[in-house]
């Protein structure tokens, strides 16, 4: 297993980093991980993507032959606001991303074939040949970003509340990185919440039924963006 010198290391070394990762033990079976590889270049793309403020650490998706992949990006060695610690280090790998390819491989494919299918929700409506004022396009754009965000509360809110509360390394890691990971989980819990006081709607649903789910978000997106600027 990694040490604290071996983490303070790799985060002084980026020559180091890949081996550093590669050496990890991620204790699971090799057909639920195919492998956990350290990718610079695909992380500041993200960063770049996201604002150049805040990009992701790491992430998990699932490759076609049903096992999953874990990408560690330069944010989890040089962002110190996050993580401090090789503990903090060590619970986004392996109780955060490796609860992620549990999920993975109990619901298959099904949050990525939600996403396709509220994208495809929305091509249908702008498809159709009328105009559309600024308004309605505002209310199919925001639409079709909620129900995003829908989507990956689902998968994050049970990750996080794994790595927080049952975690192995939840007695082991720093306290600015615990209430980092706190705030993550109560941006997408708070959006739970608005989703079901202003339209009656359950997170699973984005999942389970895609289609309707856009459709009462649509109809109830001016009092839930509303409801959003409100919270920030
Ligand atoms: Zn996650």
């Amino acid at each position: 297993m990694i040490t604290q010198s071996d983490f303070e290391y790799a985060k002084a070394h980026p020559e180091a980093r890949e081996e550093f990762v590669r050496r990890i033990d991620i204790g699971d079976r090799e057909d639920l991980i195919a492998d956990v590889s350290y990718r610079p270049h695909i992380g500041r793309l993200k960063k770049a993507l996201a604002g150049g403020n805040n990009g992701p650490l790491m992430s998990t998706s699932k490759t076609h032959c049903g096992q999953s992949r874990i990408f560690v990006y330069d944010n989890a060695f040089d962002n110190y606001e996050y993580i401090q610690h090789a503990d903090d280090f060590l619970s986004c790998l392996l109780d955060h991303e490796r609860y992620h390819a549990r999920q993975f491989e109990r619901d298959e494919n099904r949050p990525l074939q939600a996403m396709r299918m509220l994208h495809w929700e929305l091509v249908k409506r702008v498809a159709r040949p009328r105009n559309w004022n600024c308004d309605e396009m505002a209310a199919l754009t925001s639409t079709i970003n909620r129900c995003n965000v829908a989507v990956k509360a689902s998968i994050e809110i049970p990750a996080y509340e794994h790595q927080l509360r049952r975690g192995t390394y939840v007695d082991r890691i720093s306290e600015k990185f615990r209430s980092r990971m706190e705030e993550s989980l109560l941006k997408y819990t708070k959006f739970e919440q608005i989703l079901k006081c202003n339209a009656g709607l359950d997170l699973r649903d984005a999942i389970n039924d895609p289609a309707s789910f856009y459709t009462t978000v649509h109809k109830n997106i001016i009092a839930i963006d509303r409801e959003i600027i409100l919270s920030l």
